[in-house]
């Protein structure tokens, strides 16, 4: 197939969702308006110049440009330190080390929000690893969502009968059938933690949400916050690398775990990546924007054909995930083959459903991206389980990722 193939009537539908989302696409631009703002706002206050463009190499000491990108990324994020760097090699190695900063033993690490993020679980304990917190002594509990809200009632209960130092809240469902969480329920359950616990620290793991919303998680009261660069704030031009924002001594702690005990903040080359680093938070907002018009699009026009999607169209949203059930493996599959047909890079290859080290079921994957895995382009994935569930997320251009919507629905066929 050397072209796009995209049935008529179902880009005619594509028009008429348009049409009816047009309010919600423009509460969407003034949203990526006020978040550019914001940027622009860090950029000119400490004076972001060509001379930070050029990297350092070796121990990479005195880094001007470094520098200048944690200062940016604390003034957006209104935290007191920030540490953003290409050596952390993913999301989770970002989200390890702030909670190695953030955590200690024989005291107990609480998760609010139910079990963390799959590949956060070795690095806690729950699955055992020889090098978690939980082998380092660190205690952990988790309890579950009520109806998709935290269960406010067990969370006072447990702070004041445990030892806890640290509550964990994961913002986006990640690939769980949970709701995410909206910066405003953050705000008010970390209210309430303060209230009982006024020295527990509050971690927020803040994947696929930064820009989705006008606040994050640290503005309202969380101590500490970590993510990819090679999701929403990368903005699809940044090629590797993690952040983590909050208090100063929690930083300073985790910056200290990232490298070594008394090295800390100082070392850490650059190597001519500060310039994507700070082209990529620069373009964010709109990447972010098209991600979420792109997410709500799909949900619309999935609604429309008859199909179950999560979260619905007009529903608020607080991360770029959009998941779609098929309810048959074959619709599935042809779904994310049509994605990857329609993506930038390598739209030949044909993705075909293969048992992923680490997962129980067989997974398909669609990711046609610049940047190997990057979730901040147009992305879809699936294990191969009922109720055959599509995991889609990102869009640099909203434009793209439609005709990939378009093609790959075409693919499936009529619902
Ligand atoms: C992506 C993600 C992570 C970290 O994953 P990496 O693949 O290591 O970047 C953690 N939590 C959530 C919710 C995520 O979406």
């Amino acid at each position: 197939m050397n072209e796009l193939v995209i049935n008529e009537k179902i880009e005619k539908m594509g028009t008429e969702c348009e049409q009816e989302l047009r309010d919600i696409f423009s509460k969407l631009d003034e949203l990526a308006y006020f978040n550019t703002k914001k940027v622009l706002n860090a950029f000119k206050k400490h004076r972001v110049s060509e001379v930070h463009f050029n990297g350092s190499t070796g121990y990479g000491y005195d880094d001007v440009g470094r520098q200048v990108i944690e200062d940016v990324y604390k003034e957006i994020f209104k935290a007191e330190d920030a540490l953003v760097r290409i050596q952390f090699v993913n999301g989770t190695h970002a989200l390890s080390a702030a909670l190695f900063g953030c955590t200690y033993p024989g005291k107990t690490l609480f998760s609010i929000t139910g079990q963390p993020y799959d590949t956060l679980c070795e690095t806690i304990g729950i699955t055992n690893n020889s090098m978690s917190l939980m082998s380092y002594g660190v205690k952990y509990k988790q309890i579950e969502l009520i109806n998709n809200e935290f269960d406010e009632e067990k969370i006072i209960q447990t702070l004041q009968s445990d030892d806890i130092s640290t509550v964990f809240i994961g913002r986006s469902r990640g690939y769980s059938t949970r709701a995410s969480l909206t910066i405003s329920k953050i705000e008010k359950i970390i209210s309430k933690i303060k209230e009982v616990s006024p020295s527990t620290v509050v971690m927020v793991d803040n994947c696929y949400g930064e820009f989705v919303e006008d606040r994050e998680p640290v503005e309202v009261g969380a101590d500490i916050m970590a993510g990819s660069l090679i999701k929403n704030l990368g903005g699809g031009i940044c090629r590797t690398g993690g952040y983590i924002v909050g208090r100063e001594d929690l930083v300073k702690r985790a910056a200290e775990r990232l490298t070594a005990p008394g090295i800390g903040k100082e070392c850490g080359a650059t190597l001519g990546e500060n310039r994507n680093i700070l082209q990529g938070l620069f373009l964010a907002p709109q990447s972010v924007k098209n991600a979420v018009k792109s997410a709500i699009f799909t949900a619309r026009l999935l609604e429309k054909m008859g199909y179950v999607v999560s979260p619905k169209s007009t529903e608020e949203r607080t991360d770029i995930i959009q998941s779609i059930e098929f309810g048959e493996a074959d619709k599935l599959i042809k779904f994310i083959q049509g994605v990857q047909a329609a993506s930038p890079v390598d739209s030949f290859v044909v993705p075909m459903p293969w048992a992923m080290p680490g997962y129980t079921d067989e997974v398909i994957m669609a990711a046609g991206t610049f940047i190997s895995g990057a979730s901040i382009e147009l992305s879809a994935d699936a294990p191969i389980k009922p109720p055959y569930l599509a995991y889609m997320q990102g869009g640099l251009t909203y434009e793209s990722a439609k005709l990939a919507i378009l093609n790959a629905i075409s693919n499936v066929g009529e619902n």
